[in-house]
């Protein structure tokens, strides 16, 4: 994951004024941004009855609606692909959806490529965008003909010596200081592990193309969770500057520039969501501006969007399973930072919803926590909702991404089941919860744990 100042997020300046930190976001939904589950309480009960909570659960219809979005969003390049990062919600039946809409997938890892290889991707269609990266990731990358995105100019050598320079090829571009969108600091990519200089892609190109590179990729990831449409088409210009003036000094054929990741989503209800349309359309104009003069006519924009695609399409359903009255009012969940560690590691909003009680006042305020023996263990803190009994339903919003995939064993808990709501309203068992054998399972090479480890 990006470092947590990078999830940073500009607020859209339609940000309702009367709206303060502090303040119950019923008090605007009443007004005009309700942000409502995607399933009613009825069917979640029906759902829970047969798969107990904590459970995660993805909007089939969501996801498709937004998948063909973006892909009209970038119609106007005819080589636009969009590469899921499949770090953001790493499970195969989300996945395959996005693959009928023609979508790749993003790889980081050994893992994620292997099972990118098995859900039928094609080389062309996976992108292998990682850092620090081991000898091994690198040769299943080519193995599998993944296009390899390299982070460090000494990755070249390092490629050379292992496989030998394949034909296409990325490179990942830092170009350090502070990233701005007008005059507000989006992000500190100077402070990024991250990517070459510019100088050592001028030179990293010039080598790679020496080595029998034939089509070339540039790639950058500037800013986390970007809720402005201005964020692409700022990256995109930068990115483009820089091609015009690559293909100038070395002579490369440019295919690609990938502009990764980083659209982000509105967690809060006050924020104004991205308008994919409109980012597509300003990319455009950015293209034509700068590439259109360059002759640069058939270079095809990837995106790697995570949280976009998926972010939204999420929920994780929860039940209250205790109240605590100390100095505080405490809600005790089934479901904890095992689940979605967002809040606990980033101080992330995630919105709550009480389920069948969406019009209730929200004049209770509480603590919505886990049972981790950790105090950021809280899914919300001085929350204003509506009164909570033991037995209702939570449903914790924009879980889609970087959610069930960030989870962790802490304590020993375990990881929940992923549920898909269809678009015909049936719901399928996308992954089962772990079983304390799966936490054991480690141990079966020896017998400390008697049958515990299923030996
Ligand atoms: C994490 C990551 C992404 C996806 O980021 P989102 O913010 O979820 O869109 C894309 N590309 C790379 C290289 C990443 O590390």
């Amino acid at each position: 994951m990006r470092s947590p100042q990078a999830a940073v997020s500009t607020t859209s300046e339609k940000r309702d004024e009367d709206v303060t930190g502090g303040r119950s976001f019923c008090h605007i939904e009443e007004k005009k941004m309700k942000k409502l589950p995607f399933i009613t309480k009825e069917e979640l009960e029906k759902i829970a009855e047969k798969y107990p909570t904590p459970f995660h659960i993805y909007d089939e219809k969501g996801i498709r609606e937004n998948a063909k979005a973006v892909n009209e969003a970038f119609a106007w390049n005819k080589g636009f692909k969009e590469f899921f990062a499949v770090k953001a919600n790493p499970n195969p039946f989300l996945i395959k959806i996005l693959q009928e809409y023609g979508c790749g997938c993003d790889c980081s890892s050994l893992t994620e490529l292997m099972e990118a290889h098995a859900l039928g991707f094609s080389g062309e269609d996976i992108m292998f965008s990682s850092n620090a990266t081991p000898d091994n990731e690198f040769i299943y990358a080519n193995e599998i003909g993944a296009t390899i995105n390299l982070d460090d100019f000494t990755h070249i050598e390092v490629l050379d010596k292992l496989v030998g320079i394949p034909e296409t090829i990325s490179c990942r571009f830092n170009p350090g200081g502070l990233f701005k969108i007008s005059n507000s600091i989006m992000d500190n990519p100077g402070d990024a592990k991250y990517g070459f200089t510019k100088e050592q892609i001028i030179e990293g190109f010039k080598i790679l193309k020496s080595k029998g590179a034939k089509y070339f990729g540039i790639h950058a990831f500037l800013a986390s969770n970007t809720v402005t449409n201005d964020y692409y088409p700022t990256l995109a210009r930068t990115l483009f500057e820089t091609a015009v003036e690559l293909v100038r000094e070395t002579g490369v054929e440019l295919k690609f520039v990938n502009l990764s990741g980083g659209i982000g989503i509105a967690y809060t209800p006050d924020q104004m969501p991205n308008d994919i349309k409109v980012i597509g359309e300003s990319v455009h104009k950015v293209y034509d501006e700068i590439f259109g003069p360059a002759g640069l006519n058939d270079v095809a924009i990837y995106t790697e969007m995570g949280r976009f695609m998926m972010g939204p399409y999420g929920g994780l359903v929860t039940t209250a399973i205790r109240q605590k009255h100390t100095h505080k009012e405490y809600i005790g969940c089934d479901a904890c930072a095992v689940n979605l560690m967002r809040p606990a590691m980033y101080g992330a909003y995630h919105h709550i919803t009480v389920m069948g009680k969406e019009n209730a006042p929200c004049d209770h305020k509480y603590d919505v926590t886990g049972s981790l023996c950790e105090n950021n263990d809280k899914f919300a803190i001085d929350r204003m909702l509506p009164e909570i009994n033991v037995g209702d339903l939570l449903f914790i919003h924009d879980t889609g991404a970087h959610g069930f995939a960030m989870g962790y064993n802490y304590n020993g808990k375990l990881k929940s089941a992923e549920i898909l709501y269809h678009t015909d309203g049936s719901a399928q068992l996308i992954r089962r919860a772990e079983t304390p054998q799966d936490y054991f399972a480690t141990f079966d090479f020896c017998d400390v744990l008697g049958d515990l480890s299923g030996k």
